[in-house]
């Protein structure tokens, strides 16, 4: 049998079939609005059909094996012959407001390379905070406008976390001495007995 190429699946054909069916509770789009937002981080893109099954596996080229993702996301995405972990992935990772989710990943990233969260830090006060969400907002669509939006991945926006948590407080942020990620492997690996560093 002749399979129907996946270029002519309209989103709109994969949003119908998905919202008759699915929940949208627990999703990072309201199905009203799936076929221009991401259904995983939320954000307006130029959304890429994405098997859910890949191609190369056996999967269909109907709407049933589609998800609608953004490049960013679309990278991430499982890639495994068997469909549940596509809607477990969608369902875990999501974030409930439109247009937080990569700035969360960047506080996420931020928190890896300085070993604490951003706007947290000793010279970092609470009356601070108002005019630092404001100045990141303002210099993360600055960068938009440079880099386009899929140019912001995780590490770009705890930069630009870094650099308006600089500008506020005039002292540079110092990154921990070793490394978070690499703390928890050796824990987990059994080499280290608690947070007080490598057994002698
Ligand atoms: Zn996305």
């Amino acid at each position: 049998m002749e399979r129907q190429p996946a270029r002519i699946l309209d989103k709109r054909n994969i949003v119908a079939y998905w919202s008759a069916g699915e929940d949208e509770c627990g999703l990072g789009v309201d199905w009203a609005e799936a076929h221009e937002r991401c259904w995983r981080c939320g954000y307006k893109s130029r959304l890429q059909r994405c098997h859910i099954i890949p191609h190369s596996r056996g999967g269909p080229d109907g709407p049933e094996n589609f998800v609608l993702l953004c490049r960013r996301c679309h990278r991430e995405a499982p890639n495994v012959p068997d469909s549940r972990f596509m809607w477990i992935w969608l369902r875990s990772t999501f974030v409930s407001f439109y247009d937080l989710y990569w700035t969360e990943r960047g506080a996420e990233e931020f928190e890896e390379m300085f070993g604490r969260p951003p706007f947290s830090g000793p010279d970092f006060s609470e009356e601070l905070l108002p005019r630092a969400l404001e100045l990141l907002r303002t210099e993360i669509s600055r960068a938009v406008v440079h880099w386009g939006k899929g140019r912001l991945n995780p590490s770009t926006i705890a930069s630009i976390f870094a650099l308006v948590e600089e500008g506020l407080t005039g002292f540079r942020i110092a990154p921990p001495s070793s490394s978070a990620r690499n703390k928890r492997f050796l824990h987990a690996a059994g080499f280290v007995a608690s947070d007080n560093g490598p057994r002698s």
